[in-house]
């Protein structure tokens, strides 16, 4: 049974079923360590693991498990620091428990009266966020007597927010037998102190930072100069479906001018540095959660504290200042569940620090080349097809109908449509439009580059042939670059003289086959730059849809595209 491992620590199968529903399939280490103690519901506990490490389940099951639904009492009260996390809480809860589970969030800025129904009406869990709790409180509309367990979620953030006093006052509302459940990314030392003031009997748990250097997160490297990093980032963002990343520059200096670059060739990007007023970070974190804007340039500082989940891209435009940046930069994308790339650019002068960095992090950060031109623009072709289908699908268009008989009636429909495109496109499709980047090769020879026949449609993924090439053919990870994986066949470039040896190892290997066709052979001279399939056809474009042909390459829509078409258009 797939959910083993949940079950061993005690979950019923309600619960587990739930989980299935949801698509988990293992506990995480701070699950795996919480569930159990808190099942057993015997001590207070501090538990500390990173963000993104699923807490939420770790004190969610258990307080699902263990309370009794409908008894018209709120047994449980999970504070979060701000509105966002408790609705997202909140949300996570309720899946853990269809149909007599009541959960409700309660935070400031929401209607009142909405949240008095629910009240009134028994619920059995709250989430909310200190200050609306204590109004609630306050006015006697909330009733803590019953109070079995309070949760203090995101500890560290709610003191940084000095809700101290709050909880402080929120205590004195429920009764002595409560337990208390503090969950925290970090354990700054004035956490102790609160532990002690509140807590008893307390069990602490905690998971160490470095196993979360995301098994999920993809790492690659560009080696490129420093004045072609502006272009490597737009081939990066423009040949993505759907981009919606950080990037992460050192100093204040430069996230204002990488901003007003991509202000200007028409992304929708926003800038967050130390100079920036709370007021103003709070607007923009909102427009970028709402991925009103989908490119959020910033440095390591301010950067701190933000929570986003589902980003596609972290990016490092230049290097981070030590190994600990590294791996907190890049824990913000590939969160449990969701699979994402950072990547690092890596100009000539920074590759002395990039190498002692690869080796503290212990990380396998894979070398790869940038999208050409020609491929870019031919995914902005295949965006556009989309995008005309969906408008005749589902928009309507009459307002158009009469100057389209008109243009028809002049002009061939092919010339017609062309010329119209470039009215509305211009020259987007220009692949000149992406001047070369020159490529920095220190250790090109010597190295063999091979067509290996499983691809995405088989499941694999850059990450995934690394690992092959390493089991099966003893290849060091650090020895294998630039892997793509297409969708039924994949690339990579091994040092010449394993190559041979690989191939041979791989066309063993009868359980992969495909079909009776060798599984691994050197790839075509044409293929070694442009990755043309072995019949020597270009990949569909088709193939690009659905799956994608790097690694940094992702599904999904095609918002960033649409606002940069947006902003063309406005010009007319
Ligand atoms: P944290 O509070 O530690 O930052 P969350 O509880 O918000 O993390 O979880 C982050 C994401 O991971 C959520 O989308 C959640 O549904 C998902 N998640 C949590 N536990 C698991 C699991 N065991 N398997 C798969 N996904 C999980
Ligand atoms: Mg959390």
């Amino acid at each position: 049974m797939i959910l083993e491992a949940f079950k061993e620590l005690g979950l019923s199968d309600r619960t587990l079923d739930a989980l299935a529903a949801k698509g988990f399939e293992t506990p995480s280490p701070i699950q795996r360590l919480t569930i159990p103690v808190m099942l057993q519901n015997r001590n207070d506990i501090i538990a500390q693991a990173q963000t993104g490490t699923g807490k939420t389940a770790a004190f969610g099951l258990p307080i699902v498990e263990l309370l009794e639904p409908r008894a018209k009492q709120v047994q449980a009260l999970i504070l979060a620091p701000t509105r966002e996390l408790a609705i997202q809480v909140n949300d996570e809860i309720q899946s853990f428990r269809k149909g007599d589970l009541r959960v409700t969030p309660i935070y400031g800025g929401a209607a009142m009266n909405e949240q008095l129904r629910r009240l009134r009406a028994g619920v059995d869990i709250v989430v909310g966020t200190p200050g609306r709790i204590l109004d609630h409180l306050r006015r006697g509309t909330l009733d803590l007597s019953s109070l079995r367990w309070l949760v203090l979620d995101e500890a560290d953030e709610m003191l940084n927010m000095g809700f101290i006093d709050d909880v402080d006052e929120i205590l004195s509302y429920a009764p002595d037998e409560r337990r208390i459940f503090l969950f925290s990314a970090t354990m700054p030392d004035r956490i102790a102190g609160l532990s002690r003031k509140y807590m008893r009997d307390i069990e602490v748990l905690r998971v160490e930072n470095k196993q979360v250097t995301a098994d999920l997160t993809d790492q690659i490297y560009f080696e490129v100069r420093e004045s072609d990093k502006f272009d490597a980032l737009t081939r990066i963002i423009d040949v993505e479906n759907d981009f919606y990343g950080i990037v992460f520059c050192r100093t204040k200096v430069a996230v204002d001018q990488l901003v007003n670059n991509l202000l200007e060739r028409g992304y929708a990007a926003e800038g967050l540095h130390g100079d920036v007023s709370q007021s103003q970070r709070e607007k923009i974190l909102r427009k970028f959660k709402k991925r009103h804007s989908n490119i959020l340039v910033a440095t390591d500082v301010a950067a701190r504290g933000i929570d986003v989940s589902n980003l596609t891209h972290v990016i490092n435009y230049s290097l981070p200042q030590d190994p600990e940046s590294y791996v907190h930069r890049i824990g913000r994308t590939g969160r449990a569940g969701n699979e994402g790339t950072a990547i690092t650019f890596i100009s000539p002068a920074e590759n002395r620090q990039f190498m002692f960095l690869q080796r503290q992090v212990k990380a396998e950060i894979r070398k790869e080349t940038l999208p050409t031109g020609h491929d870019i623009v031919e995914m902005k072709k295949l965006k556009i097809k989309d995008e005309l289908a969906e408008i005749v699908e589902n928009e309507t268009y009459a307002d158009y109908d009469e100057i389209a008989r008109e243009l028809l009636a002049e002009l061939d429909p092919e010339v017609a449509l062309a010329a119209l495109m470039r009215l509305a496109f211009k020259n987007e499709l220009d692949e000149s439009n992406y001047p070369e980047i020159r490529r920095i090769d220190v250790n090109r020879r010597g190295t063999s580059r091979l067509f290996i026949g499983l691809g995405k449609s088989s499941g694999y993924r850059p990450k995934l042939i690394v690992e092959l090439l390493a089991r099966e053919c003893g290849i060091p990870q650090q020895k294998i670059d630039d892997v793509k994986c297409m969708d039924d066949f994949s690339f990579a470039t091994i040092p010449f003289q394993d190559a041979e040896a690989a191939m041979k190892k791989l066309n063993s290997l009868r359980e992969l086959a495909q079909d009776d066709r060798p599984l691994a052979k050197l790839a075509k001279e044409s293929e070694k730059q442009s990755d043309r399939n072995p019949n020597g056809v270009r990949d569909s474009g088709r193939n690009y849809r659905r799956g994608p042909r790097d690694s940094y390459q992702r599904r999904g829509g095609s918002q960033d595209y649409s606002k940069r078409r947006d902003h063309t258009r406005r010009k007319y």
